[in-house]
This record gives C-alpha cells, sequence and structure tokens, in this order.
C-alpha cells in the first residue's frame, strides 16, 4: 500500500492548484465546470462529445483553481481514445485533487470508476450529481453514509444550480487544505466482477426509495419509445417538423435582413460616391466584399438560427443517441459503427464539426469510414441552397408550394437521400478499403431529460450560429474579392469568369448541369453557402452579386438561362454529394494526418455525385424525358 505525500502542483510552482473532474459521459461534469468556469464547453445529452481535455480557471473564496474537464470514461482500462486521455491524464499527476462525478440515478454503475479512482489518487472527493432528478425518481441518497463507506468526502448537487456547484467547490477546497493523506494503492490490479458485488452492497445501504412519490415510470416510456414503429416515425416527423419551422421561418426573416444589409450597403455606395472614392477601391471592397458577406448574412443566418437552436433542443432532451441506437444494426450491417449515426447528425450542423466529433468512434477503421462519409450529409451551409432549388424545382414542376410543406418534404427526401447515400458509401468502404468486422461498444443512452430553453437558445446562437457564420464570413470575404476580379477581369470581350464557364460547359453537361454551376462549385468550395449567390452572379452576367430576391425572381433567372426540372434534380444531387468544403478538408487533413485520405474524402462523395447525375442523365434521354 502506498503512502503519497501531499505536494500538490500549487506548493510545487505557486500556481493556482489544478482540480480534475472526472465521470462517465454524460453525468453532468461539463454542466459543472460550465458553472464554474464560466466557459461554454459544449454539454449535451449524449456520449463522448467531450473528446479533449477542457480548461478553464475559477475564483472560489478568494483562491484560484484550474479547473479540467475530461472526457467521459467508464473505466481505467482505457479502450478507446477519449478513456486513453483521460487516464493519461490521471496517470500524469498533474491534478492537485480530483473530483468525481456520479449519476445519483445511476450510482451503482457510475461510480464503478469513481472505486477506481478513489484507490489510485489520495485526494479524491465523490459528487453525486442529478440530485434532482433522484429526488423526482423517489430515490433517497444518504450522502454521509456514503462518504464513511467509500472513505472520501461526498458532496450532492444539481449541476444546473450555481448554488450547488459552489458547494462542491467548498469540499473541493477543504480537501486541499487537509493535512492527513489516504493511503492510495494505485499499481493494484482492476477486478471490476469485485468492485460490482460491493458497489451493490454500498448501494443497498446507502440509497432508499420513497415510498410516498409517485414517480413516473420512465424506463417503461423509453422501452416504448424505443420501439422501432414508434420511434423511427416520431424522429422522422420531429426532424421534418424542424425542417419545416426553419424553411418557413427563415424566408419571412431572410427577405427583411436582405432588405436592411443591401439598404445599408446602398447607404455606402452613396457615401463613397459623395467622397468620391476610386472605382478601383469601391469595386473589389463594396461590391466585391461587402456585397458577398451581406448575401452570405441574409441567407444564412436565419435559417441557421432557427435550425442550430431547434437541432440542439433535440440532442438535450436525448433524441440523438436514440437514434443512434435504433440505427446501430444497420451501421454494423455497412461494418461501420454505430456512433456514426452521432456524427452524422453533428454532420448536419457542420461537416467539419462532424469529422472532430468522429473521435467518439473507438476503432481506427471505423472511424477512418466516419469520417470519410461525413460530408455525405447535407450541412447547414448548404440547406439555404438546397431550399431555394427544391422550391425552384416544385415551380419548374407547376407544382404548389402548400405552404412550404411540399418543400419540407422534399428536402426530409433529400436528407434520406443523403444517409442512403452515407450508408452506400460506408458499406462500400467497409467491405473494400477499410475492411474489418464491426466492433462492440458501449452505447450510453441518456434518460429523456427537459431540455434548458434558455440555455440552448444562447449557446446554439453564440457557439454554433455565430460561430460557423463568424467562419463563412471570414471565407467569404476574400472570395467575394477573388470573384470580383474574375468577373470584372476581361480576355476580349468576355470577363474570366465567363470563359471558364465555357471551358466547363462540355464536361458539365455530360452530369445533367452546366459550365456555370459546376465552376460555382468550384468557386464555393471555401464555404458551400457562396455556391448559389456566385451562380446567379454568372448568369447575370454581373459584375457584382444582386440582392437576394423572392424564389420566383430567382427561378426565372435559372429558366432564362436554359434550367429544367432536370437541371434543378442534378443540382440537388451535385450538392449533397461532392467535394466538402475547406475548412471540413483542412479538419479531415488535420484528424488522419495523412493528405492521401483528405483527398479520398474529396474524391468519394466527388465521384458518387458525378455516377448518380451521369445515371439519371442517361436514364432520362433514355425515356425521352
Ligand atoms: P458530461 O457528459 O458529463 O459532461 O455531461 P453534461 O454536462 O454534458 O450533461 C449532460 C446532460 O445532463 C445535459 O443535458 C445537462 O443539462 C444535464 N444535466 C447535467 N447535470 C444535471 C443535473 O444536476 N440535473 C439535471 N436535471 N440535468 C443535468
Amino acid at each position: 500500500m502506498g503512502l503519497r505525500r501531499r505536494q500538490s502542483g500549487s506548493d510545487r510552482q505557486g500556481k493556482a492548484p489544478t482540480v480534475s473532474f472526472v465521470g462517465n459521459p454524460n453525468v453532468g461534469k461539463s454542466t459543472l465546470f460550465n458553472a464554474l468556469t464560466g466557459l461554454r464547453q459544449h454539454t449535451g445529452n449524449w456520449t463522448g462529445k467531450t473528446v479533449e481535455n477542457a480548461e478553464g480557471f475559477c475564483t472560489h473564496r478568494g483562491s484560484r483553481y484550474r479547473l479540467v474537464d475530461l472526457p467521459g470514461t467508464y473505466s481505467l482500462a482505457a479502450h478507446s481514445p477519449e478513456e486513453r486521455i483521460a487516464c493519461a491524464y490521471l496517470g500524469s499527476d498533474r491534478a492537485d485533487a480530483v473530483v468525481i462525478v456520479c449519476d445519483a440515478t445511476a450510482l451503482e454503475r457510475t461510480l464503478l470508476l469513481g472505486l477506481q479512482v478513489i484507490r489510485r489518487f489520495s485526494r479524491a472527493i465523490v459528487c453525486v450529481n442529478l440530485m434532482d432528478e433522484a429526488k423526482k425518481r423517489g430515490l433517497v441518497i444518504d450522502l454521509d453514509r456514503l462518504s464513511a463507506r467509500l472513505g472520501v468526502p461526498v458532496i450532492g448537487t444539481s449541476a444546473r444550480k450555481k448554488a450547488d456547484a459552489l458547494r462542491l467547490m467548498d469540499g473541493v477546497e477543504a480537501l486541499l487544505a487537509g493535512e492527513e493523506e489516504r493511503p492510495v494503492t494505485p499499481d493494484a490490479p482492476v477486478d471490476t466482477a469485485a468492485d460490482y458485488a460491493l458497489l451493490e452492497e454500498i448501494c443497498q445501504d446507502c440509497i432508499h426509495t420513497d415510498p410516498t412519490r409517485r414517480v413516473l415510470d420512465r424506463e417503461a416510456l423509453d422501452r416504448f419509445l424505443m420501439k422501432r414503429w414508434v420511434s423511427l416515425p416520431i424522429m422522422g416527423l420531429l426532424l421534418l417538423l424542424v425542417f419545416w419551422i426553419t424553411l418557413f421561418g427563415a424566408n419571412a426573416v431572410s427577405s427583411v435582413l436582405s432588405d436592411l444589409l443591401f439598404a445599408a450597403l446602398g447607404w455606402l455606395e452613396r457615401a463613397a460616391e459623395a467622397m468620391s472614392l476610386p472605382e478601383w477601391l469601391t469595386g473589389p471592397l463594396l461590391d466585391g466584399v461587402l456585397r458577398t458577406v451581406a448575401w452570405i448574412v441574409s441567407v444564412m443566418l436565419p435559417p441557421m438560427a432557427i435550425f442550430f437552436p431547434l437541432f440542439t433542443l433535440l440532442e438535450d432532451a436525448g433524441l440523438l443517441p436514440r437514434i443512434a441506437f435504433r440505427l446501430d444494426r444497420r451501421f454494423a450491417a455497412c461494418r461501420a459503427c454505430g456512433k456514426q449515426a452521432l456524427t452524422i447528425c453533428m454532420g448536419f450542423g457542420c461537416n467539419a464539426a462532424g469529422v472532430v466529433g468522429c473521435r467518439i468512434i473507438a476503432s481506427k477503421r471505423e472511424r477512418l469510414i466516419a469520417i470519410l462519409t461525413n460530408a455525405m450529409v447535407p450541412c447547414n451551409g448548404r440547406f439555404p441552397a438546397l431550399i431555394t432549388v427544391l422550391t425552384i424545382l416544385l415551380l419548374a414542376l407547376g407544382a404548389p408550394q402548400a405552404g412550404g410543406l411540399l418543400p419540407a418534404l422534399l428536402l426530409a427526401l433529400v436528407v434520406l437521400f443523403a444517409l442512403g447515400a452515407t450508408f452506400a458509401a460506408s458499406y462500400a468502404l467497409g467491405h473494400t478499403l477499410l475492411k474489418g468486422m464491426p466492433s462492440a461498444y458501449v452505447l450510453e443512452i441518456p434518460p429523456f431529460r427537459r431540455p434548458q430553453i434558455g440555455k440552448v437558445l444562447v449557446r446554439s446562437l453564440i457557439d454554433r450560429t455565430l460561430y460557423v457564420l463568424g467562419r463563412a464570413v471570414m471565407v467569404a470575404a476574400p472570395c467575394g474579392l477573388l470573384i470580383w476580379l474574375l468577373a470584372n477581369l476581361r480576355i476580349g470581350e468576355l470577363s474570366v469568369l465567363t470563359r471558364c464557364t465555357g471551358i466547363l460547359q462540355p464536361f458539365s453537361e455530360l452530369f445533367g448541369l452546366d459550365g456555370a454551376t459546376l465552376l460555382a462549385f468550384v468557386l464555393g468550395s471555401p464555404a458551400n453557402e457562396i455556391v448559389l449567390p456566385i451562380l446567379f452572379m454568372i448568369y447575370e452576367n454581373s459584375a457584382i452579386l444582386l440582392e437576394p430576391s423572392g424564389v420566383g425572381t430567382l427561378a426565372n433567372v435559372l429558366f432564362a438561362n436554359g434550367w429544367t426540372w432536370k437541371t434543378a434534380v442534378c443540382f440537388v444531387i451535385f450538392a449533397v454529394l461532392h467535394w466538402p468544403c475547406a475548412t471540413t478538408l483542412w479538419t479531415i487533413r488535420r484528424e488522419t494526418g495523412k493528405a492521401g485520405l483528405t483527398l479520398l474524402a474529396a474524391a468519394l462523395p466527388t465521384a458518387f455525385g458525378l455516377l448518380l447525375c451521369l445515371l439519371f442523365t442517361c436514364v432520362c434521354r433514355l425515356f425521352g424525358i
């Protein structure tokens, strides 16, 4: 039995003591960490979203502490990357105190890791979180008794209450101030079976049920909701509802925003004229950079500001892990991992975020499949273009819009198509380049929890909407300049942009597109959201981006340039299946460390997309459609 001397980091270096938070996924570590540090480490109701250590500082009663939020871990056996990160950190002796966060509603299971940490780490404190949930379920936990049985301090918290987080820090403070060191056995082998038996006995001793409380049988509710014929339609309907609200709401807000922004731009243009600013300055700056930025903001901001909060609400309520669970067998059939369903969901927001999220998949082979196929689901940047073109497709077919319901249904079909393509590509990879058997893994299904609506709104607006928008604007601004140059530099009679269109025309026709569309996709590589604006710029033979106007006007421009419903279909296929945007490619390169795999990630969806467009065009020709 080893006795660890007290020599904390603070003593050694005179720095703020380090307090690390460990625990199973989904027990509220990040919520506690955020409450104490004021940071916005992403919290969500699913396993493994914290895939890196997050660090922050907190000042409590005049003392400063460095807090480290470790990725969710089930044991110290280190199977998955996040477990390895957490174990390496704990093994490195960098923490002065460890807070073991457990779930009060599943103490027996979530304390297993705690027991392992308590034996290895002398300055440990157990935080029994989710006490509010336990109370609702009629569970009464005797924290003093638990503390006596475990031999470490135990604090009960509801992480969503700041006061509870502060009480926890009081406990940490007392722990660090204590002189006595608890004996530890860092090298003792792990005996999971014996530990479970011990925990069962401890929990029986310390947990009682309150017979006076009538509790909702959540497990029965969950069992009902997890039935295939219940869960899939409900999830489908919910997603459809999200798309519909996004479509319906975004159109109205978009036009107001575009009126405002373009009015401001007009004012700037008049001011520049009044000041007689030279053309070489106002052209690239106002017509190139600012117009593109105004376009992006007015087209992208409304759908994102609606989609992200709604999606985050579904995530926070515990819906996404259930989708992963339901889709698990299908992914296993593709020799991929069920957790890929979660990374796909992240991809709907942003493919780059989805690629980083793939770290939650432990097997390298399955992780690569998930990374290489992530960009096959349309990200938020592609939704506005898809929505516009789908509406135009209906116009071309003379179909009614039905208050946005029909476009929303079509969009849902496109999402299903994207999912189908992802499955097909995963299957192809899992049976060829990345052969192997699907691995076993633990997928924790969190209980349905009432989402924190206020926090979700703020979090998704600031963390996601503004982040993605900011990134799009950063890429779009220089891109706007480049496109302005291409549209204004002339070779002979024609602009460089038009000449490039001509070069691409014969190739594009093979795939049911035209040169302008393909060029718009190429030039839109920095950020998918500018593909459509560029296309209109080319069609209007305009040196500047026009104001985003109503769908009817846009449709007329497209039809005047030879678009038919078939072009719209090919556009939609190619918008879903083409190379990922520059940020995603850069992220793939960073995550895989290989240029070859990055190339493959670009080539795979592009090949799929071109093949499908070719097939569609050939079938149309064959049947004379
Ligand atoms: P982590 O995976 O351990 O970092 O867990 P998170 O902090 O992301 O929390 C997972 C979910 O549980 C989030 O939806 C939180 O809002 C919710 N949550 C965390 N702590 C509590 C709590 O004490 N009570 C309730 N009701 N919900 C909580």
